[in-house]
């Protein structure tokens, strides 16, 4: 006879079997439990001989936190803070998701995710101070490298250029920012909180970046640089990502506020690290999360190998990763409908470091924005430029045509890139560094999830909503500052103070 631990995720043909069912699952025990909807199906050909043996196999708390980013982490130092006992369970072995750093053979950190914060970043700017984090200015002096056409030119940093482009036309420069005016116009009548409820919003959502930009220029030019913002900020298809969506992002995370005005000394990758520290043993490893099951009195969370029992349960992972998860009973038609049109965009990060950052002394800012494979660089050195640090991205559809390739020939296209816009010397980097977020399991893609058309209107109150016991953190479930940091520090903060509260109301009874 063999034994299976329920619920087994594999079907078995078998004379007999005994199945090691948690204390908390007896409702499971009896003539359907074979069609359980986790969708194990056990076939037993003489069905006389199961033997049912419930086990004290569970874990419990409180609360569960599924997924170890910064949001799930974040709400669970707040629901530890609150006296709530919390686990964590994280799917990698390692905390972080889209936050990981790596050290640098000369010394120091690089960050392979996200690596910036800004002033109006209250939440990460406070959390990073509270674990003696400390912050410096993001290196911009100089010349930024614009490189369209096949040309190069040093602009000053203002987006769209001002000044004079290298075979454009002073019309189609003055175009590019005619049309980023009507785009910031756009984007500040949108509904931060509710962007469904924006003016005119069933038809910018009808829409995509591209097909919208179609309609209001034909300059080349000026579809560009507003292309540009869409691959630097999502990472994702102009031509698929919805234009409300799209508003509503920047409408929720301007630029005019400089998200990107400070890198942290040590990197951002190791705040999952320090806020895992000091969780300690509530947090665990290796235990992707394939199942959730609520009934009257709490949730049951199964993993690969483990289950877990709560009170409540926060989901703190991607939207399109929640809904991969099995869950019972199925979450509303809205919710799972949402879950299928939140894909992630699509950005491979590169870094390239350097004795020194030597640009800086050719007046260069490190900063490019192009039409090549490389759309975006930055410099990501420490303020003396010791090691010197480039950063680069290949977004969207550069990045979709490049999964196909090996990674030394992805190496030497983006190598020959950044000596296009810096010359010689950046083709002799002295570590060179790939993070393909594509090719990430527990992620997909990145930066974020880019929502397609006819979705906020459709299923936006979808995303933050909770669905019986269960609270949906990540940095998409933000209203303000979706896609950065400081959207999956509130959005994690905002779970566990619901949380909290229901805890509070359901203990007084
Ligand atoms: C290349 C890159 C650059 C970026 N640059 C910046 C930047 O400069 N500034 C900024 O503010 N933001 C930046 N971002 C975005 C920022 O990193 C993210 O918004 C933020 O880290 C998201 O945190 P999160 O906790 O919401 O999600 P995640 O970091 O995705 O965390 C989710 C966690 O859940 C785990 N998980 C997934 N599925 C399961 C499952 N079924 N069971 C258990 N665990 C699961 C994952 O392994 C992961 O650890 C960048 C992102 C990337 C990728």
């Amino acid at each position: 006879m063999s034994t299976l631990v329920w619920p087994s995720t594999f079907a078995r043909t078998q004379a007999s079997a005994r199945v090691l069912i948690p204390r908390f699952e007896p409702s499971r025990v009896g003539r359907d439990w074979r069609a359980c909807n986790f969708g194990c199906t056990l076939d037993l050909v003489g069905e006389s001989s199961l033997e049912v043996v419930v086990v004290e196999s569970a874990r419990t708390a409180e609360v569960i936190v599924v997924g170890a980013g910064l949001s799930g982490l974040c709400a669970a130092r707040e629901l530890v803070r609150q006296g709530k006992d919390t686990l964590v369970v994280e799917a990698r072995d390692r905390v972080g998701g889209r936050m990981v750093r790596k050290s640098v053979t000369s010394g120091g950190w690089i960050d392979l995710g996200g690596q910036w914060i800004g002033p109006t970043h209250n939440g990460i700017r406070d959390l990073a101070e509270s674990l003696g984090v400390t912050r410096f200015d993001s290196y911009t002096a100089g010349d930024t490298v614009l490189c369209y056409n096949g040309a190069l030119s040093l602009i000053a940093d203002e987006f769209p250029p001002v000044g004079p482009v290298a075979g454009v036309s002073s019309a189609e420069v003055e175009e590019a920012i005619r049309v980023w005016q009507q785009f910031l116009a756009l984007a500040a009548t949108v509904d931060v909180e509710r962007p469904w409820l924006t003016p005119d919003a069933q038809a910018l959502d009808a829409q995509t970046v591209a097909s919208w930009l179609a309609g209001v220029t034909t300059s080349p030019f000026a579809r560009f640089f507003a292309e540009c913002w869409v691959l630097a900020e999502f990472g994702g298809d102009p031509g698929a990502a919805s234009m409300l969506a799209t508003v509503a992002g920047y409408a929720a995370g301007p630029d005019e506020e400089e998200p990107e005005l400070w890198l942290l000394h040590g990197g951002a990758g190791q705040i999952p690290e320090l806020l895992a520290d000091e969780l300690g043993g509530r947090v665990l490893l290796g235990q992707p999360v394939f199942r959730i099951a609520q009934d009257t009195d709490g949730v049951t969370v199964t993993t690969g190998d483990s289950t877990y029992r709560a009170r409540f349960v926060i989901v703190a992972i991607p939207v399109h990763l929640a809904g991969a998860i099995d869950y019972s009973p199925p979450l509303p038609a809205g919710r799972i409908q949402l879950t299928q049109r939140a894909p992630m965009g699509s950005v491979i990060k590169y870094t390239a470091v350097y004795p020194t950052a030597w640009w800086r002394n050719h007046g260069l800012s490190g900063i490019v924005v192009s039409e090549r494979t490389v759309v975006a660089v930055a410099d990501s050195s420490t303020p003396d430029g010791v090691p010197g640090v480039l950063t680069g991205f290949v977004s969207g559809p550069a990045a979709v045509g490049l999964l196909e390739e090996s990674e030394d020939s992805r190496r030497r296209g983006v190598l020959s890139d950044l000596v296009a816009y810096f010359g010689d010397e950046a083709g002799r980097p002295e570590q060179f560094i790939e993070m393909n977020w594509p090719g990430e399991k527990w992620t997909g893609g990145a930066y974020n999830a880019v929502l397609a058309p006819n979705t906020l209107t459709s299923f936006g109150p979808a995303i933050a909503r909770p669905v019986g016991r269960i609270h949906w953190a990540g940095t998409e479930a933000s209203p303000r500052w979706p896609g950065f940091f400081e959207g999956a520090v509130r959005a994690g903060y905002a779970a566990a103070h619901a949380i909290a509260s229901r805890s509070a109301v359901t203990s007084g009874h």
